[in-house]
């Protein structure tokens, strides 16, 4: 099921106020295009009728993955760590199973995707990240941004990163082995067993993955 609503919105060039459907709800087993849309960022692109102006216009949107069960929740620059929607958990009475994200960015909502299509643990990627990062930090001898899961290679047993460093958010590769990534998903397992089973929708990102950090050693020490 898709859901759009409707919305008069004015260009920010010429001001005239036209009206547009956004689709605020898609599932991927209907919406098949929209994995591709936007992941080329053609999903949120939007063009004046009346003088061709484009830009981006971003709104929440709440991508449903069925077959991998798991959904995330796009809301542009939200800061709360935890989304409840009442209307959806009455839909779905036992959303337990389903994993629940909700992302500030779309960068992040690609990255949620494709580690869940993957059936990769998110937590334990964030964990590995922030854990990565300071490596990071240490060899460029920058400030790290932000960064990225790219890849993971079984074959090769490497997990790769992209960063974004310094004043200039220089993307910055780095690759560790798996064992690194194995071990914060034993972290996961062991020390934030119910992590998965809260209600709503959750934020796990680097802020998250330092306060697992400091409970973690808290634990261990
Ligand atoms: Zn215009």
């Amino acid at each position: 099921m898709s859901e759009k609503i409707e919305k008069y919105v004015p260009c920010p060039k010429c001001a005239q106020q036209s009206s547009v459907e956004l689709l605020c709800s898609v599932n991927t087993e209907n919406d098949t295009d929209i994995r591709s849309a936007i992941f080329d960022e053609t999903f949120f692109r939007w063009k004046c009728k009346k003088c061709g102006f484009q830009t981006k216009l971003l709104h929440p949107l709440l991508y449903n993955d069925v077959k991998n069960q798991f959904m995330v929740y796009y809301i542009p620059k939200v800061e709360r760590r935890q989304i409840s929607d009442e209307k959806l958990e009455l839909e779905f009475s036992d959303l337990s199973y389903i994993k629940k994200r909700v992302v500030p960015d779309i960068n992040s909502m690609k990255e949620k995707i494709v580690l869940f299509e993957n059936n990769i643990d998110d937590m334990a990627v964030e964990i590995t990240k922030s854990a990565v990062s300071e490596i990071v930090a240490k060899s460029t001898s920058r400030t790290v941004h932000s960064g990225y899961f790219m890849d993971m290679d079984k074959e090769k047993n490497a997990m790769t990163f992209q960063y974004f460093v310094g004043g200039d958010r220089r993307p910055y590769i780095q690759t560790i082995r798996l064992e690194v990534y194995n071990r914060s998903v034993g972290i996961v397992k062991k020390y934030f067993p119910k992590e998965n089973k809260k209600a709503g929708f959750l934020n796990i990102d680097s802020f998250w993955a330092k306060e697992a950090l400091r409970k973690y050693k808290n634990a261990t020490y």
